[in-house]
């Protein structure tokens, strides 16, 4: 079994850990100070996560060691939970079940969690919903679970596209309230339709690019959520979005991450 020792905890690295799921691990696990990445095959790591070593270890059940360090996470009226901690969910939470491992978005990422938590604060009841950068799926499938009319999920990776689908099948969001494609904004192709709310939890230099987009694919006075910022970048998201018209924004964050909130 192939392991990737990477010196830090998920606390310290947290910024690390989608470059990990990226270049393919399979599974992600914090012990005694060092993050434990699994691998099928040696990959070619970015600059950021270069300083780690692989190994060779004899096998064991990993998964189990992965499975019990996964937590429910609890973000608004959602609580988001691998499919065998279904059973922890608690009374009055709306379960979002997401298989760890296949796409980011487990909720584990502070920006996921915090996007998830501002679409609770919303009322998506009749809304329709844009989420640019899907992933796993989860910040269209949690708009749904939380009452919107229709969601519709937007990646450039096509492989996340059928994650996301079985990903909302799992949570029992029928195929007419939501819907996955590979796309994004700002590609010339995509239709003139607008939306009541738009999530996006990408990066700062991709949400300065697409502000104009996001302002087009919004109706008056319709709630934007941005995310994926690190703190040092913040005012770059702030200039795009008085470019662009956007009026109310408020920034919350979470250690290095922020998140944005506007209206068109
Ligand atoms: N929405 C999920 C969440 O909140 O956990 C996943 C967010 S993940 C940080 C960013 C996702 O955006 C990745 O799946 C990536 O493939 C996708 N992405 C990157 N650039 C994009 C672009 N220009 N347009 C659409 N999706 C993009």
């Amino acid at each position: 079994m192939l392991v990737y020792h990477l010196p830090g905890t998920f606390e310290t690295r947290e910024a690390h850990l989608d470059l990990l799921w990226e270049a393919g691990a399979t599974g992600l696990e914090e012990r005694a100070g060092l993050i434990r990445a699994y691998f099928d095959a040696r990959e070619e790591l970015s600059a950021e996560i270069a300083d780690g070593e692989w190994r060779d270890e004899a096998d064991q059940d990993w998964q189990a060691h992965f499975k019990a360090t996964l937590k429910p996470v609890r973000a608004g009226r959602i609580t988001i939970v691998p499919p065998w901690l279904r059973h922890e969910v608690e009374a009055g939470q709306t379960a979002l079940i997401i298989e760890p491992g296949m796409a980011f978005g487990t909720g584990h990422h502070a920006t996921t969690r915090m996007a998830v938590e501002a679409l609770s604060a919303l009322e998506l009841s009749g809304k329709r919903v844009l989420d640019v950068g899907t992933g796993s799926g989860v910040l269209a499938i949690a708009a749904a679970l939380l009452g919107a009319d229709h969601a519709t999920g937007l990646d450039i990776d096509p492989l996340t596209i059928p994650i996301a689908t079985e990903n909302a099948e799992i949570n029992g969001v029928p195929p007419g309230r939501v819907a996955f494609a590979e796309g994004s904004l700002g590609l010339g192709d995509e239709s003139d339709e607008t939306f009541d709310v738009l999530v996006a939890n990408l990066y700062a230099e991709l949400h300065d690019l697409l502000a104009g987009e996001y302002a087009a694919a919004l109706i008056p006075g319709a709630p934007l959520i941005l995310t994926g910022i690190l703190t040092g970048k913040l005012d770059l998201v702030q200039t795009a979005l008085d470019r662009e018209g956007f009026g109310g924004v408020t920034v919350r964050g979470d250690g290095e991450w922020v998140l944005v909130t506007a209206t068109a």
